[in-house]
């Protein structure tokens, strides 16, 4: 049984349907990119399985079990933890105040203050740092890390990369992809069509709230991607 099942979803912002019956299935230890242009969905679509929007239909399934109507703090202690766009640190507290405020919320299980600097070594010497103070390189670890407090099931990254140094963008995904040789499942938003193919065992791009191609990153080109990306495909065969 797949870990995350998502049934023919909606999610509207007012008057505008920004998720339009999406399905897909995420198995355990799969990493799952998201890919598609600014205003495709992708955010909603995040923030709609990990409870922070209301879906206007559809079902998400967790180990089989609907959340769909279940709260956001309830799907945290389901294991469903989202790492949102722009991060939302605690930016008055320290980082070390930022990861134990989570770890207090979460679930039982490996990851702690330890295990989190283990995976994130630039926050050893930032712990008793203002979240405020910190680079963006620095800010997303601590994101990251808030989330790994919580030791979630399923995690949801939100676009890491956004506005980051690109020294800072390979530090963070180094330590993604040890999470996910580590066996993590995760569900990422990335822009970078080939970040998204090299880190993701599948890929699936939006285009105006639709999946509209979706397969295993090994076995898709980044010409493929790009083209759905843009919806040139579909352009072509509108084309007389
Ligand atoms: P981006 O890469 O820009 O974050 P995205 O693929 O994540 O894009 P969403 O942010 O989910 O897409 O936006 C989907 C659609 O919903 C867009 O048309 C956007 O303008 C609209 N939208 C998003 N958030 C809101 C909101 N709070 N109120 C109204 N419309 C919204």
């Amino acid at each position: 049984m797949a870990l995350l099942g998502v049934e023919r979803l909606d999610a509207r912002h007012g008057l505008l349907q920004a998720v339009r019956g999406v399905s897909f299935e995420v198995a355990q230890g799969e990493t799952l990119a998201l890919v598609g242009a600014n205003g495709a969905g992708k955010t909603t679509l995040l923030r709609t399985i990990a409870g922070a929007h209301k879906p206007a239909g559809g079902r998400i399934l967790f180990e089989g079990i609907d959340v769909t109507a279940i709260p956001a703090y309830a799907r945290l202690r389901a294991g469903i933890a989202l790492v949102p766009e722009g991060r939302r640190l605690f930016t008055e507290m320290t980082v070390k105040e930022n990861l134990l405020v989570a770890g207090a919320c979460g679930r039982v299980g490996p990851w702690n203050l330890d295990t989190v600097v283990e995976a994130f070594p630039l926050l050893r010497r930032r712990l008793a740092s203002r979240a405020g103070n910190l680079s963006g390189g620095e800010q997303q670890a601590t994101a990251i890390g808030r989330a790994l407090m919580t030791n979630p099931r399923l995690l949801l990254l939100d676009e890491v990369s956004l506005g980051l140094a690109p020294i800072a963008v390979e530090a963070v995904y180094r330590s993604l992809e040890a999470l996910i040789a580590g066996g993590a499942t995760i569900v990422l938003v990335e822009q970078d069509i080939n970040r998204a193919l090299a880190v993701a065992t599948r890929v699936a791009c939006m285009l105006e709230g639709r999946i509209i191609l979706e397969g295993r990153a090994k076995e898709m080109t980044r010409e493929q991607v790009t083209e759905a990306y843009f919806g040139l495909g579909r352009a072509r065969r509108a084309a007389p």
